[in-house]
């Protein structure tokens, strides 16, 4: 042990330029993390408390027994009764259609079990946009209808018709096979 302990020493002093480089680009990471965190953190307090968490895939949607809509924010915040839903998204870029439909349509199942989310916003990790919805269950349903519809006729057998646009296509997991990927 206390050979193994030597040869260490002896290791870190001959390489000791080497584990410095290491050590400050280990620190710069620790802190470069950190402030991507604390941004995140600041911007989500700007919305209440905390309510509502995401804790993965065993975490059942909620559904909305009126409108039949399933669908999970990513977290849910509460300030002064105002409540926000957060989808979050992992990619750089601008938020596209499918993103607010996919968070408008998760509120409405959330507001199914007593959530009255007023207020969506989704990020990615370049941007970021707020939609304040409207008070009734329906108005916020008619909003979603189309694309509900379309998913619910796909589900049934019928097709869905692409709307490739360049941005969108890039982040898409299925533009390998896509016959009409936009690049
Ligand atoms: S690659 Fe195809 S499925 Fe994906 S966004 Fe583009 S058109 Fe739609």
């Amino acid at each position: 042990m206390w050979d193994l302990f030597k040869e260490f020493v002896r290791l870190f002093r001959d390489f000791q330029e080497i584990w410095l480089i290491f050590l400050t680009v280990f620190v710069i990471y620790l802190v470069v993390l950190n402030a991507r965190r604390g941004r995140r953190h600041s911007t989500d307090s700007e919305v209440g408390d905390l309510i509502w968490v995401d804790e993965g895939r065993h975490v059942k949607p909620f559904f909305h027994n009126g409108f039949k809509v399933v669908g999970k924010p990513d977290a849910m915040y509460n300030k002064n009764g105002l409540i926000t839903a957060i989808e979050y998204k992992s990619r750089r870029g601008p938020v596209f259609e499918s993103d607010w439909v996919q968070a408008f349509t998760a509120a409405l199942a959330a507001r199914g079990s007593g959530f009255k989310v007023r207020q969506v916003v989704v990020k990615t990790k370049s941007e970021q946009k707020a939609f304040d919805l409207p008070k009734e269950d329906l108005a916020l349903f008619n909003i979603v209808r189309p694309f509900v519809e379309r998913v619910r006729s796909i589900q049934n057998g019928g097709y869905g018709e692409a709307s490739p646009s360049k941005p969108k296509c890039r982040a898409c997991a299925y533009r390998l096979e896509c016959r009409d990927r936009a690049i």
